[in-house]
């Protein structure tokens, strides 16, 4: 924009105040009313204590019935949106933008407020962000110039933990303030800045709560619900979908965040007492830039110093959260070169007022808090809208009054992120173009993209110098005879290895704007055990979880080879190849797109073949699809439409092969907690593989799930065998049925389940029903935690779960081998994968005899060192019998030979011994990314392990395999299992014996 815009647009803006002639007073009703909800002076500022009244705008009571914070009453999305519809219609100062729509449906919006002529222009200031946000070609004359006329732009948004519940309430009374007040601080924040806000973030999740709140509000004396969905799929981790961006709210923020640049976005959480404003403690996330962390400490130092000043108890700033893992909401602006930060108040979960009595460690004086919280307060609705807003208005004002330094430091670090390539490196990431998992590839390809990432494309092939450390290239089959080699040189960052791509390999430079976030997703991360204890995950490198090869290159020349930068979706290629008729192969890759492929084929037979073999040549791993008479132009057209290559022959294959299938799946779940399930349902959603939402209480009801299904199973939300047969526990005299209602409209959604009672869980005859479904021939996979329920139920031999003493793996990234590669589980892996795990029960293999004097490496006190013989005195020398070096397997399954005469009941026949499919590295290769600590007790234990029970199996995973949609090389360990259901024992040794 030139000047002369700037200032025609001020002289209209000019013209348009002169119309907005409205009378003003104070809303002496709404004040009155807004002191009385306010428990105590002391939350409360000079800032929020009254409301004006203004004859052309109206205030939130006249649309809502009551002020904003009164007791017992929360607003639905669609109130909520109204008035923000009608505070535009009525105020030049107020635009509404639709960010889009939520899962069910429900619209998420953006609410711009400033001065008239701001508004007016408001797509000239997008676009002052927008080019300071890629300063690639700016000179720094027209940078200066741009800061000069640009406006900080301030994003506020509310109630993402739809229990957190005030948010939306105080966003539209601020709206109203910001729009109407006439205050030099009001004033200061329309005219030189830019205010953005989204009243709700999780909108199907806020219209549930509301329905739960308020049905308790009507029904005192009823069992109150639990919030069963927050969102449609996820609770409290949809603020942990920063990198993946699976759920529509994650999309639309970071779609918006990319259409407006705001300098600052603010979260605004409910939990702790009474307002923590955000630095978190460190370990910082060390890709960023570190003008950021100087930017927070700045927002939250003034923040709590003026609302101190103002007499307000117990703000305060540092001690909760750290600020490492890039999952966060935030991340949309903080990964993005701009300042993500956020607000946890003192919550209601709802608009009651309560007495509120705090622990010890809430209330002690502490360097970070010197004016701690209460022992015991009285707490409202309104405290919370007080302390919420008047925060916000001052961190506005502040932010208003030094835009330009804000807009200069977004300006540095975006061009620094540009930078990066030449001053701290690297240079760029490398996704060869002979992945031989194309589909899955393209899928975190395109990840990337949607984070505004750009990808470039080489058309030819190139070299190009990797350091010699492991960590520089992540993920894919490829990697182990390149760390081979690797390994033979020092592990030193400044010596280099060449490295050939082959043509069409895929590059993300790193002298792009969002360099650091591509830097900080592709990379792997050491968190010290030194550092405070983490927030949340400490290892995400997506490469590896996603068994893609991504290299890291610090050659700069890589930067200067010829490539196009891409625009449009990335896709795998897809078709068929070869000339025959009768048979199609599809090689076997564990690319997730070949189980939407068999499932979308659901009617064509198709088999797999057990043993690795050749066709006209080409060679197919264990595991590869065959097709015989099919339809060539179905198998060739979804192909295509999935990116997956398959082959053409009429060789005759004498491979041995069993049908694949595309099974009945039913996903457990119960009525307490879904958001694990929600994870699998979203990726078992994208991947379009049909399953059926099962309640526990549903399954507790259902004899013989056997002719219903072929597969259960149970995501990681299982605590333990009595949580899981209590469930929500039968109490409260009468059923809780759970579907739309008028009184609550909210609660049945398609993809969601209903139920005339919730309550019960699994009982002693759902426990039974599982037990049955397995011996019948069905398949069960139980994750994590939920190992509990098979394990404990009694329908594992040689199997326990051990909870750990002294691992610290607070999510990892951690390296695994199969060590079972005939098994259906592991086809189309190479012979090391990267899984995600985070504390889990350990998962224990044995048969209960010791591993046969493992423990060899001990010796009783004595002479000499810690491996010389003991020799005793008194008497000759007698060498104790040497211990054979056994493997972790052989140690699982060590009978000595004495015990089958006493104890030959303990040992299963050998078609019910547990077969461990993969296992986790020894503990010096153990971790690839992440805070481990203690890893000797997970290393060599069993990560996947598959448990013959009467005609069926159940399947244990010990990792997650599908989490937080970030997983995808993990995908079809899951998916093996299910589309090989009935044929787990293929492969199986002992099972022949
Ligand atoms: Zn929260």
């Amino acid at each position: 924009m030139t000047e002369r815009v700037v200032l025609a647009a001020a002289a209209m803006a000019l013209a348009a105040s002169s119309a907005y002639a409205c009378e003003m007073k104070d809303d002496s009703a709404y004040t009155a009313a807004i002191r009385k909800a306010t428990t105590e002076a002391y939350f409360s500022t000079e800032l929020v204590d009254h409301l004006p009244w203004n004859s052309c705008v109206p205030a939130p009571d006249t649309y809502l019935g009551h002020i904003i914070g009164a007791p017992d009453v929360l607003d639905h999305v669609e109130q909520i949106n109204g008035y923000m519809r009608l505070l535009a219609s009525r105020s030049p100062r107020v635009r509404v933008f639709s960010m889009g729509t939520s899962e069910e449906g429900r619209e998420m919006i953006l609410v711009a407020i400033a001065d008239e002529a701001t508004i007016q222009n408001l797509d000239q200031y997008r676009q002052i962000t927008a080019r300071l946000a890629d300063p690639r070609g700016l000179s720094e004359t027209e940078a200066q110039a741009l800061i000069q006329q640009g406006k900080p732009i301030y994003w506020a948004d509310g109630s993402i933990h739809s229990p957190e519940s005030g948010s939306p309430e105080m966003l539209m009374e601020l709206a109203y303030r910001l729009a109407v007040e006439e205050t030099p601080l009001i004033q200061t924040v329309r005219k030189n800045s830019i205010v953005l806000l989204t009243p709700v973030i999780e909108t199907d999740g806020r219209d549930r709560f509301v329905d739960v709140y308020m049905y308790g509000k009507h029904h005192p004396d009823a069992m109150p619900y639990p919030l069963v969905w927050w969102g449609h799929y996820v609770s409290h981790d949809n603020n942990r979908d920063g990198i993946t961006l699976s759920l529509a709210l994650s999309k639309n923020v970071t779609k918006t965040y990319l259409d407006w640049h705001a300098t600052v976005m603010h979260d605004l959480h409910e939990s702790i007492p009474y307002l923590y404003i955000s630095t978190g403690t460190g370990p910082y996330n060390a890709w960023l830039d570190p003008i950021v962390s100087s930017e927070w400490q700045r927002l939250a130092y003034y923040e709590v110093e003026e609302l101190t000043r103002r007499g307000v108890v117990g703000v305060w700033t540092h001690g909760f959260y750290d600020g490492w893992a890039p999952n966060y909401l935030i991340w949309a602006a903080t990964g993005h070169n701009a300042i993500g930060r956020f607000y946890e108040t003192f919550g209601n979960r709802g608009a009651d007022t309560q007495v509120r009595t705090l622990p010890a460690n809430s209330t002690s004086r502490e360097w970070f808090r010197p004016n701690p919280p209460l022992a015991k307060v009285k707490w409202s609705a309104r405290d919370n809208i007080n302390l919420q807003q008047s925060g916000l208005l001052l961190g506005l004002y502040n932010v208003a009054s030094h835009g330009q330094e804000y807009l200069q430091n977004f300006y540095l670090k975006s061009r620094r992120a540009v930078d990066k390539a030449r001053t701290e490196g690297p240079a760029a990431w490398v996704l060869p173009g002979d992945d031989a998992r194309a589909g899955d590839q393209a899928v975190l390809l395109n990840v990337l993209r949607s984070q505004g990432i750009e990808i470039s494309r080489a058309d030819k092939a190139f070299s190009a110098a990797v350091p010699n450390v492991e960590s520089a290239a992540i993920g894919g089959p490829a990697k182990a005879a390149e760390e081979k080699k690797a390994a033979d040189k020092p592990k030193d960052a400044s010596t280099t290895t060449t490295v050939k791509f082959p043509a069409g390999s895929y590059v993300i430079r790193m002298d792009q704007p969002y360099s650091r976030l591509a830097d900080t997703l592709l990379d792997t991360q050491y968190f010290s055990t030194k550092d405070p204890r983490p927030y949340d995950d400490t290892g995400w490198t997506l490469g590896a979880l996603a068994n893609v090869k991504t290299v890291r290159v610090t050659d700069t020349s890589v930067l200067d080879i010829p490539m196009a930068k891409l625009t449009g979706e990335i896709r795998a290629a897809g078709g068929m190849q070869g000339a025959g008729h009768t048979t199609y192969l599809v090689n076997n890759n564990a690319d997730s797109a070949l189980a939407t492929f068999r499932f979308r084929l659901a009617n064509v037979a198709m088999e797999a073949a057990e043993e690795p073999f050749e066709a006209e040549g080409r060679k197919f791993n264990r595991g590869t699809f065959v097709i015989a008479n099919a339809d060539r132009g179905q198998i060739e057209g979804t192909a295509r439409d999935l990116g997956i290559s398959v082959f053409a022959t009429d060789a005759k294959l004498s491979v041995a092969r069993h049908a694949l299938e595309a099974p009945r799946v039913a996903l457990l779940h119960d009525w307490t907690s879904t958001q694990q399930d929600g994870w699998f349902r979203i990726t078992l959603d994208q991947l379009k593989i049909p399953y059926t939402y099962l309640a526990d209480t549903k399954v507790r009801e259902t004899g013989n799930l056997r002719e219903q299904f072929d597969v259960v199973i149970v995501p990681p939300f299982v605590r333990d065998l009595a949580s899981a047969v209590q469930g929500l526990p039968m109490q409260g005299g009468h059923a809780m049925p759970w579907k739309s209602t008028p009184e609550t409209p909210s609660f049945g959604a398609s993809g969601l389940d209903s139920s005339e009672d919730i309550r019960g869980g699994l009982g002693y005859s759902g426990l039974a029903s599982l037990e049955r479904f397995v011996r019948e021939g069905g398949l069960l996979v139980a994750v994590g935690e939920s190992a509990a329920l098979p394990v404990e139920g009694g329908m594992t031999r040689a199997v326990s779960l051990r909870p750990s003493q002294k691992l610290v793996c607070p999510g990892d990234v951690l390296l695994a081998g199969v060590e079972d590669a005939k098994s259906p589980i592991a086809y189309g892996y190479g012979e090391k994968l990267y899984l995600y795990y985070s504390e889990n029960p350990i998962l224990n293999v044995s048969l209960g005899f010791g591993g046969g004097g493992e423990d060899s490496a001990s010796r009783s006190s004595g002479r000499g060192s810690a491996t010389d013989p003991d020799v005793i005195q008194g008497r000759p020398y007698a060498a104790p019998e040497k211990q054979p070096k056994r493997t972790p397997r052989e140690k699982e399954l060590y009978v000595p030979e004495e015990a089958r005469a006493y104890a030959g009941w303990r040992i299963p026949p050998a078609n019910e011994l547990p077969r461990v499919i993969v296992r986790f590295a020894e503990v010096g290769n153990l971790l690839v990314s992440g805070l481990l600590d203690g890893g000797s007790e997970l290393a060599e234990k069993p990560a996947v392990v598959d448990v013959p029970h009467g005609q069926g199996h159940i399947v244990l995973f010990s990792n997650n395999p599908m989490w937080r949609n970030e997983t995808s090389g993990s995908y079809f360990l899951l998916f093996n299992a299910i589309m090989n259901y009935r044929h787990l024992d293929a492969g199986n040794r002992r099972k022949a014996d």
